[in-house]
């Protein structure tokens, strides 16, 4: 199996582990795979550590203030860890394109995966869909998959919140 990183699936997991921080090399090794990654070897401490800069530079991405800003930063994660694309059928279940080096270790191949993968999704479906949540004491980082691309909080919870507090500011005055 593998994560479309068209589909959105590699900057949900990006989101995921930025929202919730593994923290141990075994959580983040579970958590890749419950996103559908198939991993090929075991991870280790040195995957969560690489894993967590690769998190740290993509945060940046998230929090950048414009375009430029954030297509910037961007390109540095891909010149850090993006290689030329291949293609690939080495789960034997479809040839399709991958953007790195075979055999990478698990925190190498996720730098790699979200990068391609936010790259991919910000040029196909437009550089504002990501951010973090309306909620201010929220903050939870999403990417916006909507089709009208306005979504604006990480969740029904959130919005709910929001809008009541919106009417009980509105019935106040
Ligand atoms: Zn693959
Ligand atoms: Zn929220």
């Amino acid at each position: 199996m593998h994560l479309n990183p068209y589909g959105g699936d590699a900057v949900d997991l990006a989101a995921d582990l930025c929202n919730r921080r593994p923290t141990s090399a075994e959580e983040l090794a579970d958590r890749c795979r419950e996103a559908g990654l198939t991993l090929e070897r075991p991870a280790g401490p040195e995957d969560l550590a690489y894993a967590l800069a690769a998190l740290d530079a993509w945060e940046k991405v998230v929090d950048a203030t414009d375009e430029r800003e954030r297509a910037e930063l961007a390109n540095r994660m891909l010149a850090a860890s993006a290689a030329h694309p291949r293609l690939t059928d080495h789960a034997g279940d479809g040839w399709h394109l991958h953007y790195r080096d075979e055999q990478l270790p698990l925190g190498a191949l996720l730098f790699s995966l979200i990068s391609v993968g936010t790259a991919l999704h910000l040029v196909g479906r437009g550089m504002h869909r990501l951010r973090r949540c309306e909620v201010a004491e929220c903050a939870t980082i999403f990417a916006d998959t909507s089709r009208t691309g306005r979504r604006r909080y990480c969740s029904h919870r959130c919005a709910n919140r929001d809008a009541v507090r919106r009417h009980r500011a509105r019935a106040a005055t």
